[in-house]
């Protein structure tokens, strides 16, 4: 190839493991974001509880302290060596390279990756519904705070894509996966549509595809060759191989 390869990198909860913060599933199991309800007990909530609209029209303040816990969690998380490693792939590679990641947590760019593509929105922004405008946030959103951009009052939501919503991007991702020479899902189940049809949409325009995760995921059989392990420790081997 004359050429440098485009390459399209599929992030999801598995390559924030190793910073502390948890996924989903591991081993076929779902395992339940739990939390600490207002009267300090620890409690466990179906996905589906807290990551719908339809759960925040129902009970917002559950659904807006759910968020609020993890926001604050995350500032106690630091970037591990798998998004190191892919920070150094980004500033390193002459091709295209996109990494779409499911997380709404931002190691990736606190790695130092930028060209990056959070297509399920992002923990530390709140979306306005009064004037639709996104703001940067670290504190909670739970007691109602106004908009820095409208002033409106109570209006701020977790800029976060919830189940049933639409992904952010996916023009961009799906011209860089018509482009892609290499497809590679990093610590992610392939049980989240439309992120688990990804490899197929790459396959199909002719990429090479590789999945690095744990275990095999459910998309397995759709790529050329899967790696099983900790990211922290096949992310860098393989873009210490790719960098020569
Ligand atoms: P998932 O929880 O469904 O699957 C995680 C996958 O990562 C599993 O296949 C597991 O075997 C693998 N894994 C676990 N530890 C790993 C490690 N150390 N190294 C490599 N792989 C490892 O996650 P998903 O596929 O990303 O989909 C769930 C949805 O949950 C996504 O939409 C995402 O937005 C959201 N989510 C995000 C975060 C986050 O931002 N960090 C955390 C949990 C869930």
């Amino acid at each position: 190839m004359t050429r440098p390869m485009n390459i399209v990198i599929l992030t999801g909860s598995g390559i924030s493991a190793e910073s502390g913060i948890p996924t989903f599933r591991t081993s076929g199991a779902t395992t339940f974001w739990d939390y600490i309800d207002s009267g300090g007990v620890r409690r466990s909530h179906p996905v589906e509880e807290v990551c719908t609209p339809e759960a925040f029209a129902r009970d917002p303040a559950l659904v807006q302290h759910f968020y609020d816990q993890r926001r604050a969690a995350l500032a106690a998380a630091e970037p591990n060596a798998a998004h190191h490693a892919l920070a150094r792939l980004d500033s390193a590679w002459a091709g295209e390279l996109l990494i779409v990641t499911q997380n709404v947590d931002d190691l990736h760019e606190r790695a130092g990756a930028t060209r990056l593509l959070h297509m399920h929105g992002a923990l530390r922004s709140a979306w306005c519904l009064a004037c639709d405008g996104r703001s940067a946030w670290d504190g909670p959103l739970e007691q109602g705070p106004s908009c820095p951009a409208c002033g409106a009052a109570g209006a701020l939501r977790p800029d976060i894509v919830w189940f049933g919503e639409i992904p952010y991007g996916m023009e961009r991702i799906d011209r860089a996966l018509e482009r892609a020479d290499l497809f590679v899902s990093i610590g992610t189940s392939g049980a989240v549509y439309p992120a688990a049809g990804f490899v197929r949409t790459a396959r199909y325009h002719g990429a090479a595809t590789l999945e690095l995760n744990l275990e095999p995921s459910g998309g397995s059989i759709f790529f050329d060759e899967t790696r099983l392990g900790p990211a922290g420790q096949l992310v860098p081997e393989w873009v210490d191989a790719l960098l020569g």
